[in-house]
């Protein structure tokens, strides 16, 4: 029976990086799919956004906020920056501070290129079934094999995305060790329509707008898109990390308009009102906003023109449903960081077992920090690792 010093279970983004800080450490990664990290290759259209100039907790989610602050101060945007200079990696920084590489193959290949290959073992096609330990060692069952290792490394994200490699087995097997997991939820999605909504805003599919969302303490002002099943676009992603199911949100699709001044320049004008608001917004969105309003502003009354100003810049929308797993961008919720060392991801339920990335309770805002999180988490728990071999 083969015993490894140490089994990565997952050749995603933070498995794939934790080999590479591994060195010539024996090791074995374990990944269901025929290549590996196939959600990184999709990442940031193509493109990859793999970290961002803005960095911080602030720009992170979990129920134990201040996880990540550790890991973060250990691993900064500028040390990736660094291992892609040396690599000669071409990137860009977007006005919003978000780094894209020049194609996401790029990453990927460097990732693949920094292992260390006599020291390292690959069993692709090897779908994780079970995780069990005796005495001090691991045992790894798959769909075709039994693996046994001295340390373990779950870096097997999160059931987003089926098709590249989503699933929910780091719960599964979290779980079964005595891990705590904290309700998990599509984030970074767009939002449904339920019938009536459907209805109301039909003329509205593909148009894209700057709006103003807010939900309980949390408001966004981004892009937001119209489809034909609801909303969706950056400012809708961001507030969904927080969870929107059965949720009231606001938009305001006047951000940057004084409303009650403007009110006030037209409150002679006779013109239909949506041919007023059309100097402001898309026609079709005023006019959609406007349905059933038939009065000039001449005629409205105070009332009329609260009215007015809770459609263009406090639209109530209860929200039922966000969209599912499979077109989400990421998982909120995951394995409780309250029982792993901030500092080490070492399990605190289970000695030599590593928890890393996705899988975590910890879900990053739109702008490649959920990438920056998978390579500081990779960077903690090997720092750790590396000591103690
Ligand atoms: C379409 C899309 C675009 C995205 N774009 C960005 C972006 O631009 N910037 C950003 O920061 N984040 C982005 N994300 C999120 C980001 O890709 C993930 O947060 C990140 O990949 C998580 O890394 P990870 O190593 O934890 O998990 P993953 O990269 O998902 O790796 C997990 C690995 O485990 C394997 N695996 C799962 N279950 C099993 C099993 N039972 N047995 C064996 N292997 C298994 C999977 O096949 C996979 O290879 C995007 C996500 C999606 C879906």
């Amino acid at each position: 029976m083969k015993i490894f010093d140490i089994a990565i279970l997952g050749a995603g983004a933070s498995g794939l990086f934790s080999a590479d800080l591994l060195g010539k450490a024996q090791k074995i990664i374990i990944e269901s799919g025929v290549k590996p990290a196939r959600k990184l290759l999709a990442s940031g259209g193509g493109l990859c956004n793999f970290s961002n100039q803005n960095m911080g907790s602030e720009y992170y989610f979990s129920q134990n906020p201040h996880f990540v602050k550790s890991a973060l101060a250990a691993f900064k945007t500028q040390d990736f920056l660094d291992i892609l200079d040396k690599n000669n990696i071409s990137y860009t920084m977007r006005p919003s501070g978000q780094y894209f590489a020049k194609s996401s193959k790029d990453i990927l290949n460097l990732l693949l290129s920094q292992i260390d290959k006599k020291s390292t073992t690959f069993a692709f096609e090897n779908k994780i079934i079970s995780l069990a330990k005796t005495a001090d060692i691991f045992e790894i069952k798959t769909d075709k094999n039994i693996f046994y290792a001295k340390k373990v490394i779950c870096a097997l994200g999160a059931p987003t995305y089926k098709k590249l490699g989503g699933t929910n087995t780091a719960f599964k097997l979290a779980k079964n060790l005595g891990h705590n997991i904290v309700s998990p939820y599509p984030a970074l999605c767009g939002i449904l329509w339920d019938k009536t909504q459907k209805e109301f805003f039909k003329d509205l599919a593909g148009l894209t707008i700057k709006a103003k969302l807010t939900c309980q303490n949390k408001t966004f002002t981004e892009d937001i898109l119209f489809t034909h099943e609801g909303i969706s676009g950056p400012a809708v992603f961001q507030l969904s990390l927080y969870g929107l199911q059965n949720k009231e949100i606001l938009i305001n699709f006047l951000p940057s308009v004084d409303f009650k001044d403007f009110l006030l320049k037209n409150k002679n004008n006779i013109k239909l009102p949506a041919n007023i608001f059309a100097e402001i917004m898309p026609k079709h969105l005023a006019q959609t906003l406007l349905k059933d309003f038939n009065k000039t502003l001449p005629d409205a009354s105070k009332q009329d023109l609260k009215y007015l100003e809770e459609r263009f810049c406090a639209l109530k929308i209860q929200v039922q449903n966000t969209y599912d797993y499979d077109k989400s961008e990421v998982c909120a919720g995951g394995i409780d960081t309250k029982e792993i060392s901030s500092k080490t991801f070492e399990s605190l339920k289970c000695k030599d077992l590593y928890f890393i990335g996705e899988c975590l309770d910890i879900t990053g805002q739109l702008g490649g920090y959920n990438l920056h999180f998978a390579w500081a988490s990779a960077k903690a728990c090997i720092n750790a690792i590396l000591k103690d071999l």
